[in-house]
């Protein structure tokens, strides 16, 4: 790419106000840094993701839909530390300059920025396979992060949502790559839960966001807590397109394991208890207790009262 195309690429896609607006930037993209004022008292919470095309997302799923994944991964990372979305960098790597993936892109971006109030820094383009690896900021009040470490002993275990759904929705768009039906978008547009994640504050004792699978993600609470739990598969709260796209045991299989969906989960003191369910109202979503934080190491999984096996793969393993 000459580097007048360059410029012009980046300033036509990447420039924009709607891009800019959400969260002021002492300076933003255009220079060789940006620069950022974090407000007093508040931490930065940061995280990145890449995602490869073929392996965390279709590469012929509409541009729009890509960019709205993509952010929205980034974005429930921000959402299951408690940390409100501040500003986003965006590494974007692509075999050619293709001005119609670009436009689509940058107009998902846009539709995420303004939804959830987070401004575009900078970040860098090049040529290569499709590779989009993004970077979000937030700010948290100093000290007030959920931490994967802290649930107790007793502490309900709890999601956000419906599980199992991007799964489902994947298979969906495997076989139409156009579908719009909610279980594929559930896979290409999912929800951060900012809301939940900023209200859970100094209440939640551990939290996580579910990318990988329910069991193993839960796990991760698990080990830096060093306590285990039990999980009962009868409350797993399963959306009804999923009820009627697959059968009983798949469609707990993959609300088990599935992975994406990138809900929450949290360990609540039942002091809360009573507040978190009148929250779920207002904030439009379920909220579920599926389990309970035990002394006894390791997880367990009952149904209908009575102990049941672990499923061998518990999620998605990256290696
Ligand atoms: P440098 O060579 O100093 O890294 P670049 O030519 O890569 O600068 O980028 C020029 C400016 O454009 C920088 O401010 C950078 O942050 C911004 N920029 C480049 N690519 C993107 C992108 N994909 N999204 C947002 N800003 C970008
Ligand atoms: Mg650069």
């Amino acid at each position: 790419m000459s580097s007048t195309g360059e410029f012009d690429l980046i300033r036509r896609y990447f420039q924009r106000p709607q891009l800019q607006s959400a969260v002021p930037m002492a300076l933003g993209p255009g220079d060789d840094c940006a620069l950022l004022e974090v407000p007093p008292n508040q931490q930065l919470a940061v995280s990145a993701d890449s995602l490869v095309a073929g392996i965390h997302f279709l590469p012929h799923m509409p541009a729009k839909h890509i960019a709205q994944r993509c952010l929205a991964a980034n974005l429930s990372d921000l959402a299951a530390m408690g940390a409100k979305p501040a500003w986003f960098t965006l590494c974007l790597t692509m075999p050619e300059r293709d001005d119609e993936f670009l436009q689509g892109f940058s107009d998902g971006l846009v539709d995420m920025a303004q939804r959830y109030g987070i401004a575009l820094a900078g970040g860098d383009t090049t040529r290569g396979p499709l590779v989009i690896s993004i970077q979000v900021m937030g700010w948290v009040p100093a000290g007030q992060a959920l931490l994967r470490k802290g649930a107790q002993v007793g502490d309900g275990i709890y999601v956000s949502g419906t599980l199992g759904d991007a799964a489902a929705g994947l298979m969906n768009l495997q076989d139409d790559i156009l579908a719009q039906d909610y279980l594929a978008q559930r896979f290409f547009n999912p929800t951060p839960r900012l809301q939940l994640g900023q209200w859970l504050q100094g209440k939640a004792t551990a939290a996580l966001d579910v990318s990988d699978g329910l069991l193993q993600d839960l796990g991760h609470i698990l080990s830096q807590s060093q306590v285990g739990a039990s999980v009962e598969l009868d409350k797993m709260p399963i959306s009804q397109p999923l009820q009627d796209k697959l059968p009983p045991a798949k469609q707990r299989d993959l609300a088990l394991t599935g992975g994406e969906d990138f809900e929450l989960c949290f360990t609540l003191p039942d002091a809360h208890a009573a507040p978190l369910s009148s929250l779920g109202a207002s904030l439009g979503h379920q909220l579920t207790r599926i389990g309970t934080i035990e002394t006894e190491l390791g997880l367990r999984l009952t149904h209908a009262g009575q102990a049941v096996n672990l499923p061998t793969s518990l999620g998605w393993q990256h290696f």
